[in-house]
């Protein structure tokens, strides 16, 4: 399969990360829906890149030791014209070299619409095997840990269940005039991660951990604007560790 392709590529160049890119290709071939991009490598080509896409677009620097992109000034939302996405280019590559990064280029895409940002995590336990969870973005996760885990794999009700045990769950009806996030679309995407044929069972051996941050929610779909692999360490032959005696 093409997925699995790349990322046994991304592991014998000994690489710990897969590009934004590359990672939401295979969130794509697993049904889950990405932003329209391109990659580019300079200013010039980001902005040939801005004509093929609709406007509003966010630029994000490619940095392969980069984890947090927006803390070194690495993205830059709301862009709506020629001019402004080469400004932000060139700025975003003052910024991120001051910062003592290497700019390899940059990811040119569409905006998501607006709505709700949640997360969707999975990690390979090595006794359990996949483990998959989801919060609500922000604080929600990173103060509150209102976070809900299953085991792989779950079914649409496990999804469902999921999402009802957050703390934050009211917020997904819709609060203060606002409408209510797709349910349908999130549980869609639980389950293209941690279903039967999900992301996680058919690349277990190949990653270690998946971080969606965000998936936009809105009152009909769900897009994956961030999404991050950690690839699985490269295998080493086995080792004795203790012999049964009986
Ligand atoms: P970081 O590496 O800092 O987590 P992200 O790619 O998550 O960078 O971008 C930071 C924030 O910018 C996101 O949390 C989201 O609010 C917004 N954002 C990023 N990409 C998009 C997009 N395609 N559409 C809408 N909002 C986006
Ligand atoms: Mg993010």
């Amino acid at each position: 399969m093409e997925v699995s392709a790349s990322i046994r590529q991304a592991r014998q160049k000994q690489c710990h990360t897969l590009s934004e890119a590359v990672a939401k290709q295979i969130l794509a071939e697993y049904g889950i829906a990405v932003p329209r991009g391109y990659v580019s490598g300079t200013p010039d080509e980001a902005v040939a890149a801005f004509a093929w896409l609709q406007s509003p677009v966010v630029l994000k620097v490619i940095s392969p030791e980069v984890v947090h992109k927006s803390d070194i000034g690495g993205v830059q939302t709301n862009l709506i014209t020629a001019e402004a996405v080469h400004q932000a280019a060139t700025t975003m590559t003052q910024r991120v070299s001051a910062h003592g990064y290497q700019v390899e280029g940059f990811l040119i895409e569409e905006m998501a619409p607006s709505g709700c940002e949640l997360v969707v995590g999975g990690v390979i336990d090595p006794r359990f095997g996949p483990l998959i969870m989801t919060g609500m973005g922000g604080i929600f996760v990173e103060v509150l840990k209102d976070v809900a885990f299953r085991f792989c794999p779950i079914t649409a009700y496990d999804a469902w269940e999921m999402i009802h045990e957050l703390h934050a769950a009211p917020i997904l009806e819709g609060i203060r005039g606002q409408r209510p996030v797709s349910k349908e679309a999130l549980i869609e995407v639980l389950l293209h991660v941690g279903g039967q044929h999900g992301l996680l069972l058919n690349l277990c051996d190949d990653i270690q951990e998946l971080d969606i941050n965000p998936l936009i929610v809105t009152d009909t779909r769900a897009i994956a604007v961030d999404v991050r692999f950690v690839l699985a360490a490269p295998t080493t032959a086995p080792t004795k560790e203790y012999e049964t005696t009986w």
